[in-house]
């Protein structure tokens, strides 16, 4: 079992350290000689979406990772991962992985509320922290996207199939359940 985290841009060691805290080997994806590693799953941190956007057409890495979800590789998209993933952006001409049939609104909260915490239901797991940085929500979703999360009527946590989406960081919180959650999800695919 190993997690590649994509290593571009934005909070990646954060992740690491989560999953390294679970015993969970990762690596890091800066270049497509990494994709050389056996890889049970992805996660896309958090940092801002068009540069790693940019990054990930430049190195040559979009179409391959886009492949990968597509035939079936868990992932999970954290913020800026989240709008990578997403097939449409409300308030952006932009697309980059579209793997994942939701429409996401960027920075969604506007700058009054840049960031905030709350604790909230995550489905399968409980209550959990949630903190959100420039945060998009989901507006809309395609029927067989499952809803994981929600604060103020507005999505913030879905899932379809092998992809995760979530506009806040987990990663910055002590608790480990979506880390644990996502690990789960990886252990089934390759049993
Ligand atoms: N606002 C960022 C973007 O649009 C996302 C913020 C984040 O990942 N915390 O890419």
């Amino acid at each position: 079992m190993k997690i590649g985290v994509l290593a571009l841009q934005g909070a990646f060691i954060e992740h690491e350290k989560c999953l390294a805290r679970l015993g969970i080997p990762s690596f890091e994806i800066r270049q497509l000689s990494d994709l050389e590693n056996e890889m049970d799953g992805l996660i896309i941190p958090g940092g801002e979406s068009t540069v790693q956007g940019k990054l990930l057409r430049e190195l040559g890495l979009l179409e391959i990772l886009r492949e990968k979800i597509a035939s079936g590789l868990p992932v999970m998209g954290i913020c800026a991962g989240l709008i990578l993933l997403a097939e449409h952006l409300s308030n952006d001409d932009q697309q980059h992985l579209a793997t994942l049939p939701v429409t996401v609104k960027r920075n969604a909260y506007g700058r009054q509320l840049g960031s905030f915490a709350v604790q909230s239901e995550f489905k399968g797991i409980g209550t959990i922290p949630l903190t959100f940085i420039r945060a998009p929500y989901i507006e809309k979703i395609a029927e067989q996207v499952e809803v994981l999360a929600k604060v103020e009527g507005k999505i913030v946590g879905v899932r379809y199939g092998n992809q995760i989406g979530l506009a806040f960081h987990p990663e910055v919180t002590d608790s480990l359940d979506v880390h644990r959650y996502f690990v789960e999800m990886c252990q089934q695919k390759t049993s």
